[in-house]
């Protein structure tokens, strides 16, 4: 069987790209409103619409002519069209078994054709589809179907760009600009619901001894499995970045200061337990500097200031060891 093809029955391997894009995460942003815009001006159809298929649930964004924000999965027609690579064209969904008692089509908004393109990342996965739908029936050309096909392209390059944009090349976590947006994201939750969050800087002791003795390229490999490291001790909510160099920051989502003690001493025993980069067995101990996030603090620079302050003070005591303030 071809590869590509086995790929669109690789779930698993379909939510990893999902979550790897963070697709899900996107809000209707200008630019993904600009493509459905285009198509609807294009095939003059009611309703545009992105859609991604996430493991239970359609999510729909960039909508036009489309109130839902979500639908459950198993009523998506997009479900379908992720079958395959090429576009799925329904001219009338009376006469299309598949679709014919589809509460979409029996109840409002009454779709009555349907016309939808994959999104497909580079490596075959489909995460769901741009589409278009009408409550009256249609015919589709080639010409029509081809320019579809063109906006899913347009969608998953803004997708991969944004990706780029938010992640550190090297190790794949968030880097500095995702960590500022994200804990300028939960400062702003964190007033309106109370709560707190907890901030850890976490940065190598003595990295450079690293790359003076087996070199940069092996140093690379020692940020990537460390990064490795922090993200498995991460919950999914929790969000992991490189600030730069060997220096990390973890948001700990819904976390006192007591229990974010225990999850920086547990990965700092990690750490110092772990041989890293395979035969080379390299030896590194982790500071980590910690700062509680509440309503009180106006902004992400505040609380940067306070994480980083306790990581000096831990440097300063010795390394190896957590800080809190
Ligand atoms: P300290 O315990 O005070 O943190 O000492 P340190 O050597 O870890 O810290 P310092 O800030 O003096 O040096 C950081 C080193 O990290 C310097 C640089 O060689 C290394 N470094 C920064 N970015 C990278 C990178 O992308 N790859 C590699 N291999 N090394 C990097
Ligand atoms: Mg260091
Ligand atoms: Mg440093």
């Amino acid at each position: 069987m071809n590869i590509q093809l086995i790929k669109l029955t690789d779930e698993a391997g379909r939510i990893k790209a999902l979550t790897r894009l963070d697709a899900q995460t996107y809000s209707s942003e200008a630019s993904f409103n600009h493509i459905t815009g285009l198509l609807q001006l294009a095939l003059e159809m009611e309703m545009v619409t992105i859609s991604l298929i996430t493991a239970d649930k359609q999510i729909l964004k960039a909508r036009q002519g489309f109130n839902a924000t979500e639908t459950p999965r198993k009523y998506a027609f997009c479900n379908i069209a992720i079958r395959k690579y090429e576009p799925l064209v329904i001219e009338d969904t009376h006469q299309d078994a598949r679709v014919r008692d589809n509460p979409f089509v029996t109840g409002p908004p009454f779709v009555r054709c349907y016309i939808g393109a994959p999104l497909t990342t580079v490596d075959g996965y489909n995460l769901g589809a741009i589409y278009a739908a009408d409550s009256k029936p249609r015919k589709f050309t080639e010409r029509e179907v081809r320019i579809t096909s063109k906006c899913a392209k347009l969608v998953m390059n803004q997708l991969e760009l944004r990706s780029q944009a938010n992640h550190d090349f090297l190790t794949e976590v968030f880097n500095r600009r995702s960590f500022v947006s994200g804990l300028e994201r939960e400062l702003a939750r964190l007033r309106r619901s109370r709560g707190t969050a907890v901030v850890a800087f976490l940065d190598i002791d003595h990295f450079k001894g690293v790359n003076d003795a087996f070199g940069h390229p092996v140093g690379d490999r020692v940020l990537r499995e460390f990064a490795g490291i922090v993200a498995g001790q991460c919950r999914q909510n929790d969000l992991v970045a490189r600030l730069g160099g060997e220096e990390f920051a973890v948001l700990l989502t819904d976390t006192d200061l007591e229990s974010a003690q225990i999850w920086a001493d547990r990965m700092r025993t990690q750490v110092a337990e772990t041989r890293f980069d395979g035969e080379s067995a390299i030896k590194v101990t982790l500071s980590v500097g910690l700062a509680v996030v509440d309503e009180t603090h106006s902004t992400s620079d505040a609380v940067t200031k306070m994480a980083d302050s306790a990581l000096y003070e831990a440097k300063r005591l010795g390394r190896n060891r957590v800080v809190t303030p």
